[in-house]
């Protein structure tokens, strides 16, 4: 018998494990991060994806740092228990079978959270419709909007199906999920045995929606035109009912639709909730910052030493503050034992030569334009001089380009073309194939943790958090969960540009890797190397400021109380 399920939880991705490509990026990981922090904290949650039996893709790079994309295939059933469950979605004039898959996450306790992956991949349905699950944002418009309705009306009917008939409230982890709204309604109008949807039935459902957004740009939602959804969605007779309500001028947009549905919306960072507001007018928008699983970020010379050190530390991440009375040598060995790790990890992978005692610096994202991978290398002669005169840097790159973006690719392979130079100052890497596991090694293993993506596009940013757990401080531009983390000097240093209105212009960009060569030849390469104390006070600072507040155990207690039952 199933346990009972209050809140379920649906996204697009979500980051299980390292070998489970069901995530793409920041999204899917913090999805994983949720759940992780709600079977701690023993809530009655459960998660709901589609099953991407072909993964997001494996990155390869050739010597020039191009890349070309593999599909992955993983065994399902070494990971996943087949569920009974059954249920079929409408999809133009075909009944589409789907089924499901279950992942038990068990969190500190015991408690456990499921997570049913979605699978159309069923013998009733036709070889295009079995595709249906296969990639995370794969396809064209119409291959997205089927997985969609998979996701959001299938999800359900799965979780009926499954016996769950009385959850309380339906978190939307981004737009994707949103047509669930439709099948809401659905249900509500049968129940009352009415005829029609109506937008009264908006009203009833939104109780129980809730629905937060990480897109900082309109360009970002999803958005389908009327035709297309008209097509797909011929049968579903709330969209058809409401879709003047629904429908924006020629659009389907999901993010309207989720923004329409709930009563509790949100942000992720404060700053994410200023520029929501403006982009969704008449909303009411709160924030609950973003935060990572401390356990899950932490090195395992990390967890050795706050389980010495900080017992609770796993079951109660607030009191990572004591972090500031451990003793500064043992602050220094743990992290070297992570950095030694990684070190060992690149020159293993990459035959990268890389020393363990100069100083390392880190920057992981997707490779895509907002996130100005190559803002560093503005100017690589000034850059190589820094190194000259004030101690030498390795930097250690990865990160992969969805496979359509085109400028994200060039990205890459600007930095390898960057790296290929021969230089003896400064020591570059790419690694391929970022995931959550060299994600895990690369931000434990670095001395300083770079970002600087273009303002006010990092919504939140996450894996400055998961650098901070492990000590590791940000060099970064003031923009998402960094303008509440950086207290300057203490927790790490800002990049910020207050003289002029950011833009993405050259002038305001090279401004930027001003203050970035600056603050890097002036107080943070010569504190590595002539003040250890002093850079090691900032590590611990890290941890006990930061680490003990942007995790997720903070953040599942906001939703509980603001969000999920307030
Ligand atoms: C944490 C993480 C991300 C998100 O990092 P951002 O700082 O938000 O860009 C993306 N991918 C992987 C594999 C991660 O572990």
């Amino acid at each position: 018998m199933n346990n009972a399920i209050s809140i379920a939880y649906f996204s697009m991705e979500i980051g299980l494990e390292s070998a489970i490509p069901t995530y793409s990026g920041g999204l899917g990981v913090l999805a994983g991060d949720t759940l992780r922090a709600a079977a701690d904290a023993g809530i009655a949650m459960a998660g709901i994806t589609l099953l991407s039996r072909k993964g997001y893709f494996r990155q390869h790079l050739d010597k020039e740092g191009w890349q070309s994309e593999e599909p992955v295939n993983w065994p399902v059933n070494d990971y996943l228990l087949p569920m009974d469950a059954q249920a079929s979605v409408e999809l133009e004039d075909r009944q589409v079978a789907v089924r499901a898959w279950r992942y038990d996450i068990r969190g500190s306790s015991g408690h456990i959270v499921p997570v049913y992956l979605l699978d159309t991949d069923v013998q009733d349905n036709s070889d295009y419709d079995r595709t249906l699950t296969d990639q995370l944002y794969g396809g064209d418009d119409y291959y997205r909007l089927c997985q969609e309705a998979i996701l959001g009306i299938g999800g359900i009917r799965i979780l009926r199906s499954l016996g769950h008939t009385d959850i309380e409230r339906y978190h939307m982890n981004e737009g994707h999920s949103s047509l669930l709204v439709f099948e809401l309604m659905a249900e509500l109008t049968q129940q009352l045995g009415e005829a029609r949807t109506t937008t009264e039935h908006i009203d009833q459902v939104r109780r129980k929606c809730v629905f937060t957004t990480h897109t900082p740009v309109a360009a970002g939602h999803d958005r389908f035109p009327v035709s297309l959804a008209y097509r797909v969605l011929k049968q579903c007779n709330p969209f058809k009912d409401c879709a003047e309500e629904v429908c924006c001028g020629n659009e389907l947009n999901l993010t309207h639709l989720a923004l329409a549905a709930s009563y509790y919306i949100n942000g992720v960072a404060k700053k994410h909730r200023e520029t929501s507001r403006k982009m969704f007018e008449g909303y009411q928008i709160n924030s609950i910052t973003n935060g990572v699983h401390a356990y899950t970020w932490a090195s395992d010379a990390m967890r050795e030493l706050f389980d010495r050190k900080i017992p609770d530390w796993r079951e109660d991440n607030l009191s990572l503050r004591y972090a500031i009375s451990i003793a500064d040598d043992d602050i220094w060995q743990a992290h070297q034992q992570a950095k030694r790790r990684l070190i060992e990890y690149v020159n293993k992978t990459c035959n990268a030569g890389m020393d363990q005692s100069i100083m390392t610096l880190g920057f992981a994202r997707r490779a895509t334009l907002y996130k100005r991978t190559t803002l560093i290398f503005t100017d690589v002669d000034h850059l190589r001089t820094i190194a000259h005169h004030c101690g030498p840097l390795q930097i250690i790159f990865a990160g992969k380009a969805h496979p359509k973006d085109s400028q994200g690719k060039a990205l890459i392979h600007e930095i390898f073309r960057i790296k290929n130079i021969p230089n003896n100052d400064i020591h570059i890497v790419y690694l391929p194939d970022y995931d959550m596991e060299t994600g895990r090694l690369m931000t434990a293993g670095v001395d300083l943790w770079l970002n600087t993506p273009l303002p006010p596009m990092e919504a939140s940013g996450t894996s400055g958090m998961k650098a901070a757990i492990n000590g590791v401080p940000s060099l970064s531009i003031m923009d998402g969960w960094w303008i509440e983390g950086c207290i300057e000097g203490v927790t790490g240093w800002a990049i910020s540009n207050s003289e002029q209105q950011t833009k993405d212009s050259a002038p305001a960009t090279n401004h930027e890797a001003n203050i970035f060569y600056s603050k890097l030849e002036n107080i943070i390469i010569p504190m590595y190397y002539h003040n250890r104390d002093a850079y090691i006070e900032i590590m611990k600072n890290t941890i006990a400021i930061n680490g003990s507040f942007f995790n997720t155990e903070r953040m599942i207690s906001q939703y509980v109380t603001k969000a999920y039952f307030r």
